[in-house]
């Protein structure tokens, strides 16, 4: 006798459901997406034991027939598709056809369902996928599906799950998720008697968000764009809300991302999102934000998990560039200022580079005869739109904004006084945002300026690197740098930029160039350019912290600094500036 016989239906059954259903949540996903299919304006889910015990899940959707009910629980019953071309234009979040199945094949599994225009509903039993039960019943206009004790029957898989309490967290995430993806809808969770959370119908993502994970939350986040912004670029959307950088947390739970109102998990969007803040982030952390992206629903596979939480894009790459370009523009254009909460302990002054500077702590303060006061031109930033605009920054107030230098500190500070403000400015990282916009402009312009060396440079350059340079050329020509192939590993350096030391070029070449091979995922040019703009400003001649300037000097700092595009930050994301309000700094002398 042979040793291959084919698997009894029962126990396939049990394998294939082991495929969709791993877990209370995912029971819960399934069960609340079929709502939200069915059109429910309200969905409600209630668990007992984390989801283990018990998962119920009403809706006041269309409903089923008896017929379409009875045949619901069948595997590959589905009323989505009909053919596998539909796959690429989907506009449900479910198509399989076989969760209900799934789930009845592995609890005690009863749905109860009315199609609102019926007079009488019905109720399907199934235990453990046998067979079904089907008897007319009275019930709510709308479905209520219930599934008790999960994997009852497979008692191996039972063992996986974790304690009641972990497994309803993993609930309570997933149904945060949903709930994002769907302000319109109500919806209402109920965890052992405990009311979790019952979010009425929103308009916004951003009125959801607050309902949702809490005021505390919902503050400090910035929109990532509106739908009228122009962000549709080659057919990909991106909307939402971002946290502000010091948002950062240590794991990656407080980020959701949705795939045309999908929920869904995915390291490469969360890498792209981590990546969109650069070094606004401090190395290990990981940002937070609620990310909407739209795709052109034939470029995008949700087929490739039966669980349906990952996704395949046809061209990844644009997909992630798109998003970190939104962020990125999203973060310029917040308003990042630092500003001094009043709350008695005193202000906490982040110092630019910690301990590369000795401060003395009896230093005096360096005063200077005080100046006329000087106005200059402010550039002005879009305000962004959306119900979460950020405080108006100093930039939004008006087209001129006067100011005075009053003086600097420890030689690390400049000292400026504005209308009802004092502001302390890290001169280094300031200097450093103005290369920077300097060097990008020049790049985009295409002009920038070149010094010829009376001796040319040559140095050699490792292949990965000489690749590289000849990708960039034209770029490193834009910004002024001659640089020739001299045979084999050489190259001579005949100009450099002005702002750069000739001694300081070879390694700035050889760290640009591993930088322009690095930036595997970011190989957009405007990416790239940035990359090289932050780079340089690093290496330049910059004004350094522990260095003495002159009135002149800081008032054309400052002047440089507030026509900058992105004023606050230095191009590595940390502040330039702190804005002390004038009624804050009397509340720490307790005044009013
Ligand atoms: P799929 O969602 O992939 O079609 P399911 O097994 O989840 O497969 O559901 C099977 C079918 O049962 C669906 O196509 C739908 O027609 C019907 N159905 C399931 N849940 C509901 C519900 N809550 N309200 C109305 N119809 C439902
Ligand atoms: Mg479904």
């Amino acid at each position: 006798m042979g040793r291959i016989h084919l698997l009894d239906p029962l126990t396939v059954e049990q394998i294939r459901a082991g495929e969709v259903i791993e877990r209370p949540a995912s029971v819960v996903k399934e069960l609340v997406e079929n709502a939200l299919d069915a059109g429910a304006r309200t969905v409600s889910v209630r668990i007992r034991g984390g989801g283990i015990d018990e998962v119920m899940v009403q809706d006041d959707g269309e409903g089923m027939s008896p017929e379409d009910a009875a045949l619901a629980v069948h595997r590959h019953a589905t009323s989505k598709i009909s053919h596998s071309a539909d796959l690429f234009s989907l506009s449900t979040l479910g198509f399989r056809g076989e969760a209900l199945a799934s789930i009845a094949a592995v609890t005690h599994f009863e749905l109860l369902t009315r199609v609102p225009t019926a007079i009488a509903g019905v109720r399907v039993k199934v235990v453990g996928g046998g067979p079904a039960e089907v008897v007319p019943a009275a019930a709510p206009p709308g479905t209520t599906v219930t599934a008790r004790h999960l994997f009852f029957n497979t008692p191996p898989r039972r063992a996986f799950l974790k304690s009641a309490t972990v497994e309803g967290n993993h609930v309570e995430e997933v149904l945060v998720g949903l709930a994002l993806s769907r302000p319109a809808v109500r919806f209402r969770f109920t965890w052992d008697q405990r009311e979790v959370f019952d979010v009425l119908p929103q308009e916004r993502v951003a009125e959801r968000v607050e309902a949702l994970l809490g005021t505390e939350w919902a503050h400090g986040l910035i929109p990532l764009g509106t739908e009228e912004d122009d962000l549709v670029h080659e057919g990909i959307g991106v909307t939402g809300l971002i946290g502000l950088p010091h948002r950062h947390k240590n794991t990656r739970t407080g980020q959701y991302f949705f795939v045309n109102r999908r929920f869904v998990k995915s390291q490469p969007l969360s890498f792209a999102l981590s990546r969109g803040y650069g070094e606004l982030l401090p190395t290990g952390r990981f940002p937070v934000g609620v990310v909407f992206l739209t795709v052109p629903p034939h470029t995008v596979d949700v087929n490739v998990h039966p669980t349906k939480r990952e996704v395949k894009f046809q061209d990844e790459r644009a997909v992630l560039q798109t998003l970190v370009q939104r962020v990125r523009r999203a973060l310029e254009r917040a308003d990042l200022f630092k500003t001094v909460i009043p709350t008695g302990v005193p202000p906490d002054l982040p110092a630019s580079q910690p301990g590369t500077v000795p401060v003395s702590p009896a230093a005096p303060l360096r005063l200077v005869v005080k100046p006329p006061p000087f106005a200059v031109a402010t550039t002005t930033v879009p305000t962004s739109q959306g119900g979460t605009a950020p405080q108006p920054g100093l930039w939004q107030r008006g087209e001129k904004t006067t100011f005075r230098v009053i003086g600097q500190s420890h030689e690390l500070f400049v000292l400026v006084e504005a209308e009802g403000e004092l502001w302390l400015i890290d001169q280094h990282a300031a200097h450093e945002r103005i290369v920077y916009e300097q060097v990008l402009t020049a790049l985009q312009s295409r002009g920038g300026e070149s010094q010829p060396l009376l001796l040319p440079l040559t140095f050699e350059l490792p292949p990965a690197a000489r690749a590289a340079v000849e990708e960039m050329q034209e770029y490193l020509t834009i910004l002024g740098f001659d640089l020739r192939p001299f045979g084999g590993s050489t190259y001579q350096l005949q100009a450099t930029p002005p702002y750069l030391h000739p001694a300081d070029t070879p390694a700035l070449i050889l760290e640009l160039a591993q930088g322009w091979a690095e930036g595997r995922l970011d190989s957009s040019i405007e990416a790239k350019l940035q990359d090289l703009a932050a780079r340089i400003a690093c290496k330049v001649k910059a004004i350094k912290a522990g260095q003495a300037l002159t009135l002149e000097a800081m008032q054309a700092l400052v002047s440089s600094l507030l026509a900058c595009r992105a004023p606050f930050v230095c191009p590595h994301g940390r502040p330039t500036m702190i804005r002390f309000a004038l009624g804050q700094l009397a509340a720490h002398f307790d005044r009013r």
